[in-house]
């Protein structure tokens, strides 16, 4: 990426967990490409490497953030932001400068360099990682993220160093400071689940709010694929998860003591897609 601050997309977003989406919901700034390349991913109209986006000066992306922010909880996230990190930071205080204090939230899949978040000390309040890894092979043939979990780990402490395990939350609800961990379940890798689940418990601490997901739908170019495709070797993929292995992944999460967190309902996968070509994707 160069300089210039690209945008996908700047919309306000009720679909994110209670705490951080509230009743009005948050202001998200979507930020295009990503650092690792999923081969599952839903949002891969913005997320595929060499996307673009639009290019925005700071002006008008404050602009179009501080038209939201009354109707919003007054929060403000930036979704994949690792790789715009020094824009973001120069817009958070661009905000500050002209009298704006949303709770930021730093809404990333983990793959992080822990320097990165030591820089962001001051900057962020609420840390939304993912922790997609347990299983570094896994991570480098589905998102080409080698040694994932050595990252996320030193990333995810690192975040736990700055906002300790408790979740702070105001007299709404709404998180003003801490880390949710967030973590997909995919179709027939129920280890690399429960995986993830014991390095968090064994390394960070089972007192983390933790949301767990069951939404895994196989995208268009996952059902699409033929003997040829790239994806020929992920054909467990092609279907969304069954509830035993949903199951077995809850049951490790109250074994392993972890109390704190929301439990995404079992049938998500058959309601929550966005669409990044409308105007507004989560509706
Ligand atoms: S980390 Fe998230 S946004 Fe990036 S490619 Fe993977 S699923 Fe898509």
């Amino acid at each position: 990426m160069d300089d210039r601050i690209h945008i996908s997309s700047i919309v306000l977003h009720r679909g994110e967990e209670p705490p951080i989406s509230g009743e009005k919901g948050v202001v998200n700034v979507f930020f295009p490409s990503c650092n690792m390349q999923c081969v599952y991913c839903q949002n891969w109209e913005i997320s595929c490497r060499g996307t673009k986006g639009t290019v925005m000066s700071i002006d008008e992306v404050c602009d179009a953030i501080i038209n939201l922010l009354p109707v919003s909880e007054n929060n403000l996230g930036f979704v994949s932001p690792t790789h715009f990190v020094l824009q973001m930071i120069s817009i958070v205080e661009e905000l500050r400068k002209r009298g704006f204090y949303p709770t930021i939230v730093y809404n990333t899949n983990g793959y992080e360099l822990s320097e990165t978040i030591r820089s962001l000390e001051g900057i962020v309040d609420v840390w939304l990682p993912d922790f997609k890894y347990s299983d570094d092979d896994l991570a480098v043939v589905l998102s080409e993220a080698p040694n994932y979990s050595q990252f996320a780990l030193k990333a995810l402490k690192e975040m736990v160093h700055q906002a300790g395990t408790t979740l702070h939350t105001d007299d709404r609800g709404i998180a003003r400071r801490g880390i949710i961990i967030r973590h997909l379940v995919l179709p027939g890798l129920v280890s690399n689940s429960l995986g993830v689940l014991k390095l968090i418990e064994e390394n960070l601490s089972p007192n983390l709010h933790i949301s767990l997901m069951s939404q895994y739908y196989p995208p268009e170019r996952i059902l699409m694929q033929n003997r040829k495709s790239q994806f020929a070797n992920q054909k467990f993929l092609r279907r969304p998860i069954t509830r035993t292995e949903y199951e077995a992944v809850l049951e490790a999460f109250h074994t392993l003591g972890f109390t704190r967190g929301w439990l995404q309902q079992y049938e998500s996968h058959q309601t929550y897609r966005p669409d990044f070509s409308k105007e507004h994707p989560f509706e």
